[in-house]
C-alpha cells in the first residue's frame, strides 16, 4: 500500500494506547494515515457513560474514595490536547488529543483524573488502562499553550451492575456495585507504549492479525467474489 506524504490525522487518541495497540496494528496504521476506521457498534455505552459522569459532577473527591486528595470534580467531558510528543528529546509530529471523563481541582492546586466505566469485565484493572490515563495526564501537564496542571491521582470509577431495583415501571432500574481502582502514575511505561505506537505509525503497513474475526470475515467474503 502506498503511504501518503502526510498522515490524515496526527492527533493520537488515548484509547488507542490500550485496545488498538493490544489487538492489531494494521487497522491502527490505516486509521492514522487514511482516516478510515472500522465501524463500532456499542449500544448503550454512550448513555451509561453520560449518566455515570453526571452523577459525579461536583462530587467531593474523598467521598469517591478516601485515598483521594481533598478537592471537587470541577470539569467533565472536556477535550485536552498536548504539545508535540517528545521521543528521546526530539519533537515528533504526533500529539495527544482526547476527552477525559472527570477531572478534579484539588485544594492543593493539583488535579485528579477519573475514567468512568460501567462494566463487569475483569480487564478493568489499573495496569491495562494506565497508558490511556497517562495520555490524558501528559496532555494536561504538557499543553500546547497556557498553564500546565499537575495530575496527582488517576483512577477508574467502575460501576458493575449487580441487581434490579424498584417495584413499578416508573421507578425501577439496575443497582450497582461501585469501586474506585487507583491507577499509579507510570510515565516511563507511557513513554514506552507511545514510542511503540509512534514507531508502528511511522513504519510501513503492518501485517494483519490472524485472530481477528473482522479480517477473517472480510477475507472469506472477498473470496466469494460476489461483486
Ligand atoms: S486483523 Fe484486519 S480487521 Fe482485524 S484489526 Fe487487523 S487489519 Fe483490522
Amino acid at each position: 500500500m502506498r503511504k501518503p506524504n502526510k498522515p490524515a490525522r496526527e492527533n493520537i487518541s488515548p484509547s488507542d494506547l490500550t485496545f488498538a495497540l493490544s489487538t492489531c496494528k494494521r487497522c491502527l496504521w490505516v486509521k492514522y494515515w487514511y482516516k478510515v476506521s472500522a465501524p463500532m457498534v456499542m449500544p448503550l455505552v454512550g448513555t451509561l457513560s453520560r449518566l455515570q459522569e453526571e452523577f459525579f459532577q461536583n462530587a467531593d473527591m474523598p467521598t469517591i474514595d478516601p485515598s483521594l486528595r481533598p478537592g471537587k470534580v470541577t470539569k467533565w467531558s472536556e477535550f485536552v490536547k498536548s504539545k508535540p510528543i517528545q521521543i528521546n528529546g526530539m519533537d515528533t509530529r504526533w500529539r495527544i488529543l482526547g476527552k477525559y471523563d472527570l477531572l478534579s481541582t484539588n485544594d492543593d492546586g493539583t488535579a485528579g483524573l477519573i475514567d468512568c466505566k460501567v462494566s463487569e469485565s475483569e480487564r478493568d484493572s489499573g495496569a491495562f488502562y494506565s497508558p490511556q490515563l497517562e495520555a490524558y495526564a501528559y496532555a494536561l501537564e504538557n499543553p500546547p499553550a497556557g498553564k500546565s496542571v499537575e495530575v496527582a491521582s488517576m483512577g477508574l470509577l467502575v460501576w458493575k451492575p449487580t441487581h434490579t431495583l424498584g417495584d413499578n415501571p416508573e421507578n425501577s432500574g439496575f443497582g450497582i456495585y461501585q469501586k474506585y481502582v487507583a491507577v499509579p502514575r507510570n510515565q516511563a511505561e507511557f513513554l514506552r507504549v507511545i514510542s511503540e505506537l509512534i514507531s508502528v505509525l511511522e513504519g510501513e503497513l503492518p501485517e494483519a492479525g490472524p485472530q481477528c474475526e473482522t479480517c477473517n470475515f472480510l477475507t472469506s467474503r472477498n473470496a466469494l467474489d460476489l461483486l
